[in-house]
């Protein structure tokens, strides 16, 4: 497949850049060459940040209402071509287009909600205990933000954080993964299309440790927003530990579906298909571990299994795909790694287990899985359900919680004070009851322990682009 790439290079500013060198990007399904993009490094970071820094000004002071009017325009381009950044989003990251026309509308939705909720952003008065004294609090964008973003959501994670941060007055230095840049080179050139001004929304694509030092080192970027693994989120908070930047980080998870014995079997089912196997089980929410009650763990293990066995695993331009490829031999290498690991380790395979082929691995099924083993401790990133067994709640908030991260558990459940308990007792930044289909624009997505702090959707989202300013007033009383 060739697509109409014209410009593979860099927004800066007001520039086009290309640099010297580049990098070849391939679809994964096929191995196939798609794009080559610019291997820029720690001259044009800087030069993003120049270029950020100088529009800030402008940008900030523009009305909240010509910011929505832009971000608007912009979601309005992007919807526009659906259709063609559908095909190249499965192109480079290999995910099957009805889930790639999915992401799609999912970020988008950011957009537009955010340009909305840029005239929201109140401030507040708050009474004196003196008579001669007003007091204001302002909301204020921070100043230069540096985004980085992961491979698995290529266009929605770059979505859902340069909305919020235009959206507040914020200017932004982006850069997309390595393996999926593409989709996010188009999304930037169609931000300058809707007339998003020079130097608000650069992007620089290059080898991540040389831009990320760059970034996190200059005292102009003011916020860090990242999503990837916990080791690098450390990394850019120690690096940015001397210039104080606030940061957002979104690390994984390894998120739990309890399956009581009052649950609504049928929709535990679609939800588990769902949280398990949507990207080939590469999200961060996607279901880590299956806890089921030992009075519905028998049937609900049949049926799960029969259907695990009618996906379809194949290239994800071709429509009836359900599974496509892993993003890359690296990863493909460990979900292998871990299943070996479990079933040395006395873990049962009920389904699948290895690779089909290239990085395509099969839907699996492994049950008898215990907390101690590598893979139920361990974030999977690969289309491998692990199921094991409870027989009371005080066990199952044990083992879901007995974790290092809390991004978000599922609890299946038709009894409401159960619903309440586990609620309230999992340790997560979020809790799904009866439902795996969570995230949305207007909620707030994030996790804590090891899986980072920061909210991305909601109200709470934009607030992470803001600070409190308290303008105190002494007037004559
Ligand atoms: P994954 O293992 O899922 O690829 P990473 O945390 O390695 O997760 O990557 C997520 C994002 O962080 C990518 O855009 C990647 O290029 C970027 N990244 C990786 N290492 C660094 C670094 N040292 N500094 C800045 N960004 C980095």
């Amino acid at each position: 497949m060739v697509f109409d790439l014209p410009s593979q290079s860099c927004r800066i500013g007001s520039l086009q850049v290309t640099g010297s060198a580049s990098s070849t990007i391939r679809n994964p399904a096929t191995g196939e060459i798609l794009a080559c993009v610019p291997h820029l490094g720690a001259k044009e970071a800087a030069l993003a940040v120049d270029a950020a820094s100088s529009a800030f000004r402008s940008w900030s002071r523009g009305t909240a209402y010509d910011r929505a009017a832009l971000l608007t325009r912009w979601a309005d381009l992007i919807e526009d071509r659906y259709a063609s950044l559908a095909e190249l989003l499965t192109a480079e990251q290999g995910k099957p287009l009805k889930e790639a026309q999915r992401e799609l509308r999912y970020g988008n939705s950011f957009v537009r909600w955010y340009a909305e909720e840029a005239k929201r952003v109140y401030g507040e008065t708050i009474p004196s205990e003196r008579a001669d004294q007003r007091i204001l609090i302002l909301k204020q964008p921070l100043g230069v933000v540096a985004a980085i973003t992961p491979w698995n959501f290529p266009v929605a994670m770059v979505l859902r954080k340069v909305a919020p941060a235009l959206a507040a007055g914020c200017t932004v230095v982006l850069k997309p993964a390595p393996e999926t840049p593409l989709s996010a080179l188009q999304l930037v050139e169609l931000a300058a299309q809707a007339g998003i001004p020079e130097g608000v929304l650069n992007i620089v694509t290059g080898p991540a440790e040389d831009i990320g030092a760059v970034w996190m080192a200059d005292p102009r970027v003011r916020k860090v927003t990242f999503t990837g693994s916990t080791e690098v989120g450390r990394l850019l908070m120690s690096q940015s530990a001397r210039t104080l930047k606030k940061l957002t980080l979104e690390l994984g998870g390894n998120a739990a579906m309890i399956v009581c014995a009052d649950a609504d079997l049928a929709r535990a089912l679609s939800g588990s298909m769902f949280g398990k196997f949507r990207n080939a089980g590469q999200t961060c929410i996607s279901v880590n571990r299956f806890l089921l009650h030992d009075h519905i763990a028998q049937s609900f293990t049949e049926r799960f299994v029969e259907q695990v066995r009618s996906l379809r695993v194949g290239n994800g331009s071709d429509p009836s795909s359900d599974i496509g490829p892993l993003i890359n031999e690296d990863g493909c290498n460990k979900v292998e790694d871990l299943v070996n690991d479990a079933l040395r380790s006395g873990a049962t395979l009920l389904l699948g287990g290895k690779r089909i082929k290239g990085t395509f691995f099969a839907p699996t099924v492994l049950a008898d899985v215990t907390p101690s083993m590598r893979i139920a401790q361990e974030e999977i990133f690969g289309p491998v359900a692990c199921l094991s067994t409870f027989n009371d709640d005080d066990t199952a908030i044990r083992t879901a919680n007995d974790i290092s991260h809390g991004l978000v558990h599922y609890v299946y459940t038709e009894q409401l004070s159960r619903a309440f308990r586990y609620s309230e007792e999992l340790e997560a930044g979020m809790v799904g009851i009866n439902g795996t289909a969570i995230s949305c624009a207007h909620a707030p997505f994030g996790g804590i322990k090891q899986s980072g702090y920061g909210r991305e959707g909601g109200h709470h989202g934009i607030d992470e682009f803001l600070q409190v300013k308290y303008v105190s007033i002494g007037i004559a009383s």
